[in-house]
């Protein structure tokens, strides 16, 4: 870990948080909704980007400083493991895109599209731009295969066990497959495990405090980036 990096992935994952506030404010709204425009409570309309307040009522839009507190620790951690290296950048952006997401599915239970489809093309292109620098075009083509590989899995898993994954699901691990095919099978295959193991030890302590019942599914995003997460502080190169 590179407390130098860290540091400095900790002030631009601060300013990114802030940033993602109104985009997260705008696309927590349940399926089929339209995007969120207006403050619910006094329906002015709401600033498209770096909206911490409502400018008519004063209202906090979200909790206070959560977003850019989890975006810092998630960019400290990934740009002191990788910093440096051609492919910080890459992983640098999936970090953001995924705690925007995290908190939109914790807040409605969906990973909307209009956020994980366009993370594929960007993905991409910045670890082929990653693997023109470092010379590796053998990563680039692992990242493509985990892609696919992972998003195939999830939604062989979705068949299988109807109700459980959602499309969202499915999309999102095509996405975090890009990222650890990149570092290499091994870690794509511990990502995705520890994506499910993180989920039942959470379901297992939920239970336990009786807040969700046996049946009651709880989100899977965060659980999916939080496993894709720890396998690349581990096991990165
Ligand atoms: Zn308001």
């Amino acid at each position: 870990m590179n407390l130098m990096w860290a540091a400095v992935g900790a002030v631009v994952g601060l300013m990114a948080g802030a940033a993602l506030r109104g985009t997260v404010f705008r696309l927590s709204v349940a399926s089929g909704d339209p995007e969120r425009t207006a403050c619910p409570r006094c329906s002015a309309p709401a600033q498209r980007r770096l909206a911490v307040r409502c400018g008519g009522c004063r209202r906090s839009l979200g909790i206070p400083l959560a977003l850019e507190l989890c975006t810092a620790l998630v960019l400290a951690l990934l740009l002191g493991r990788f910093g440096g290296q051609p492919d910080v950048v890459a992983f640098g952006f999936l970090g953001v895109v995924g705690v925007a997401l995290a908190a939109i599915d914790i807040a409605v239970q969906r990973l909307p599209d209009p956020l994980t489809l366009p993370a594929y093309p960007i993905l991409i292109t910045l670890l082929t731009g990653a693997a023109i620098a470092g010379h590796d075009f053998a990563a680039l083509l692992r990242a493509l295969l985990g892609g696919l590989s992972l998003a195939g899995a999830y939604l062989l898993l979705a068949l299988v066990r109807p109700g459980q994954l959602g499309g969202g699901d499915i999309k999102l691990a095509g996405v975090a497959g890009l990222a650890l095919g990149w570092l290499g099978w091994p870690i794509l295959i511990a990502g995705a495990a520890l994506g499910f193991v993180l989920s039942a030890m959470a379901s297992l302590a939920l239970l336990a405090a009786r807040r969700v019942t046996l049946h009651g599914a709880i989100c899977f995003g965060p659980f999916l980036l939080g496993g894709a997460l720890l396998a690349m502080l581990a096991g990165g190169r």
